[in-house]
């Protein structure tokens, strides 16, 4: 009978609890907690697995008898900021279908957005204005993904049926029926030369923190548009407004930024070519999430590995 400490500071345990209870009634379920009035911890030899966000530095090397450390995010650029994670316990990375599915609405939705230069009919709605464009073909429109994970992956397949001319950048090649497979360092280029519209699904290590950068915002067309739903370290700020200034790129939609909230008064606020989203583009759903965590947790119960383990030299 596993017993999970969940440790999520400053989030609402509570739906955490119930998915466990509904799904896996014989598990103990613990809430962590900084102050000593409400930590549920106990006996810190009976927990088996932890299910994590941002976890307190030092804390999960004093559990003994840790099995796994799941990450609560697909994303486990939070777990690095415990410079003493347990050595020999895998860590799990999120793979959700909910998750999926969540990113992939929000890639089609600001993909169409840019396609069809939504926001330019905005702001000549906002004027009283009766203008039009004339209208591209998305046939003749170039999508392309940086990383083509689970995430990624998801994205670029779907956006197939919609007739873009999609292609995805990652570090291996990979063959997804109507995605152009660009892959390793001397790809990036080639690939950004080729995209109008650029999606950033990677995953933030020390490869690719600063990505979105003078260089590589250049290597776009002109024209063209950013949307990050990523992390917010894959930008160099200070390059994208320098990049929207000068109109060589056209327009930006950023959900992750390097400081969140996205503090008052930074530019991308007020940006008129800017659209900013609070972290929404996909967000972590209980039940389903929990469902994941409990094939993992039957699954090594059986002495079987858990699955989508995080490689601690590459950090994804
Ligand atoms: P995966 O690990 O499944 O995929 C990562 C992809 O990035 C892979 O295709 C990988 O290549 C590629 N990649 C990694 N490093 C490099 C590199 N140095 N050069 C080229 N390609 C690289 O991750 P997910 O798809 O599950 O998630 C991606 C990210 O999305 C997360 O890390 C997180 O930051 C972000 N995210 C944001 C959310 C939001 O709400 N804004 C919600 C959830 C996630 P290869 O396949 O060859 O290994």
């Amino acid at each position: 009978m596993p017993t999970i400490l969940y440790m999520a500071p400053g989030d609402k345990p509570e739906p955490w609890r119930d998915a466990f209870r509904a799904q896996m009634p014989e598990a103990g379920f613990r809430v962590w907690s900084a102050d000593p009035a409400t930590d549920e911890t106990g006996d810190k030899a009976a927990i088996d697995y932890a299910v994590v966000w941002k976890p307190e530095p030092g804390f999960l090397k004093t559990l003994p008898n840790l099995k796994a450390v799941f990450s609560m995010g697909a994303g486990v650029d939070h777990l690095w900021n415990d410079p003493e994670l347990p050595d020999g316990v895998p860590l799990v990375r999120l793979v959700d279908r909910c998750l999926t599915q969540g990113m992939s609405e929000y890639v089609i939705y600001w993909v169409i957005h840019h396609h069809r230069k939504m926001g330019v009919y905005a702001g000549w709605a906002a004027e009283h204005r009766w203008k039009r464009l004339r209208q591209a073909d998305a046939e003749q429109r170039r999508v392309g993904i940086l990383g083509l994970g689970e995430l990624g992956g998801d994205a670029a397949a779907k956006l197939v049926p919609l007739h873009y001319k999609v292609a995805g950048w990652a570090r291996t090649r990979k063959d997804i029926p109507g995605v152009e497979s660009f892959f390793g360092r001397d790809r990036l280029i080639p690939f950004l030369n080729r995209t109008e519209i650029l999606v950033c699904l990677l995953p933030l290590t020390p490869d690719t923190r600063g990505i979105l950068n003078a260089e590589t915002l250049a290597a776009l067309p002109e024209g063209a548009c950013v949307i990050n739903c990523a992390r917010g370290g894959h930008v160099v700020d200070a390059d994208l407004i320098a990049a929207l200034d000068s109109g060589h790129i056209a327009g930006a939609t950023l959900d992750v930024f390097h400081e969140e909230p996205l503090p008052a008064g930074h530019p991308f606020w007020s940006h008129p070519k800017v659209n900013v989203t609070p972290h929404m583009a996909s967000l972590t759903m209980p039940d389903s999430s929990t469902e994941w965590y409990v094939e993992n947790i039957n699954r090594m119960e059986r002495g079987l590995p858990p699955l989508n383990t995080v490689d601690r030299t590459t950090r994804y």
